[in-house]
């Protein structure tokens, strides 16, 4: 199991995030965590990979319990944030020099040009951040995730913002690395979970509405995977 969640919630003041959740996410598996805007699934990755404490509830992370050894968590996880936050007058290779040297990443140089290659940014990797388009931005944040070579990845709407070109090749990148890692991805935009994904986890108002094999939840209700996400995450009253 890479990843387990139990009873997880988080509270910001009253406002209820994420509501006593649970759910499994299988070694090897691409599952695509899916919710409307404010359905808890930031807070729910942030949880996940330790830099949020929960409310109450917990789980782990292959094993390791992400609030109690959140630190040795991070080691496992490779993370890229929804607002994915990199320094713009810094070059790409600059920059992930840092990033593996804070991480204490071993072989610095193989770990930074082995990230280069696989999130394709090699044509670009001469320029300084703030000189990319959005598209290259997002493959130099998961680049990061990637430096300490992560089992399990975590990804905060990867494709958010791009254009299909980039996210096609966004999508080939994260298949590729589904054949090696675990990964949970967060998205609104259905044909990318139909690509990548063989299993979806849904949540509304901080609770889960949908864990199954896609196929399996696209046979059980008998509609497309857009039907369903507004079937299953209607609000009917304002929280
Ligand atoms: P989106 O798809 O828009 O990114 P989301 O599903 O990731 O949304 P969250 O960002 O997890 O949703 O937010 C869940 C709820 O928690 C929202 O109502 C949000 O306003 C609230 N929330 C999130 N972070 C904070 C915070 N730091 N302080 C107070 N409320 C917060």
């Amino acid at each position: 199991m890479s990843i387990e969640v139990k009873k997880l919630s988080k509270t910001y003041g009253k406002q209820v995030a994420v509501n006593q959740i649970d759910f499994k996410v299988n070694t090897g598996e691409i599952v695509g965590f899916l919710g409307p805007n404010g359905a808890g699934k930031s807070t729910t990755m942030k949880m996940i990979t330790g830099f949020i404490p929960p409310s109450s509830g917990g789980g782990t992370v292959c094993d390791t319990d992400f609030v109690e050894q959140s630190i040795e968590v991070r080691k496992i996880v490779g993370y890229l944030p929804e607002n994915n936050p990199l320094y713009p007058e810094m070059f790409i290779k600059e920059y992930l020099t840092f990033m593996a040297g804070l991480s204490q990443v071993k072989d610095i140089k193989n770990a930074v040009d082995h990230a280069i290659e696989i999130t394709r940014l090699v044509p670009e990797r001469h320029k300084k951040i703030g000189q990319l388009s959005k598209g290259y931005r997002q493959r130099v944040g998961l680049a990061q995730a990637l430096l300490h070579n992560p089992k399990v990845l975590i990804l905060d709407e990867p494709t958010s913002g791009l254009d299909p070109i980039q996210v096609s090749e966004m999508r080939h990148v994260i298949t590729d690395l589904g054949k090696e890692k675990t990964v949970m991805l967060s998205t609104h935009i259905m044909q990318e979970v139909e690509a990548m994904c063989e299993r979806v986890i849904m949540i509304n108002r901080g609770t889960i509405v949908a864990d199954e094999k896609l196929i399996e939840l696209k046979s059980n209700h008998q509609s497309s995977l857009e039907e369903i996400f507004k079937k299953l995450t209607q609000n009917v009253d304002p929280i």
